[in-house]
């Protein structure tokens, strides 16, 4: 069973999201939606998904990122992004911190912004502390890409989408993505669209 996905407009991904107590993370209710999640995020597909996405307000988000997703990406774009595979991990009441000063800006979407896509500048480095699904808490230190999905999920469950920092001139549709910027560096993106020119 795959669950909707809410779009932008959807009252559910502008609010604080609740926190959970060990209880709640251990209840029955709380690991059928870990695993609607799962397999949601699988289906569409998408290497995040938080809870307000699904309509559900809690402080949860599910992330995996496959190698088969980075087939349309050439070894130089899989560099420069610092992408490779993280297995499927839940975060769960997750605290974030930027760590150090570098950033780097890609190309993200959205599932809940479906169909479109935007330049947003992230950090590289970042540190997580959270909960797994057993109420344990995890630390997490990660780089590159994984810290983009990480600031992205953890963004959505304050009520935050990447339109909220995105380079706004650089907003255009998946499918003009693919149609025309897709091979440019970002660099040359930036410049053809006015952006620092
Ligand atoms: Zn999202």
């Amino acid at each position: 069973m795959k669950l909707k996905i809410v779009q932008a407009g959807d009252p559910v991904l502008r609010q604080q999201s609740q926190s959970l107590s060990a209880d709640e993370i251990k209840s029955a209710s709380i690991r059928q939606l870990i695993d609607l999640m799962r397999e949601t995020m699988r289906d569409t597909p998408g290497v995040g998904l938080a809870a307000p996405q699904v309509g559900t307000p809690i402080q949860l988000a599910v992330i995996e990122d496959r190698l088969e997703y980075m087939k349309d990406l050439s070894a130089e774009q899989l560099r420069e992004r610092q992408r490779s595979p993280v297995d499927f991990h839940v975060i769960i009441n997750p605290t974030i911190s930027i760590l150090g000063e570098t950033s780097a800006e890609f190309f993200e979407g959205c599932l809940s912004i479906a169909g479109f896509a935007a330049l947003v500048r992230r950090g590289v480095n970042v540190r997580v502390d959270c909960l797994n699904e057993q109420a344990e808490p995890v630390t997490i230190e990660a780089q590159g890409w994984y810290a983009r999905i990480l600031q992205h999920e953890i963004d959505h469950l304050t009520g935050t989408l990447y339109v909220d920092r995105m380079e706004t001139r650089s907003f255009m549709t998946a499918e003009n993505l693919n149609r025309v910027w897709k091979s440019r560096t970002i660099r040359q993106v930036r410049s053809a669209l006015g952006i620092d020119v």
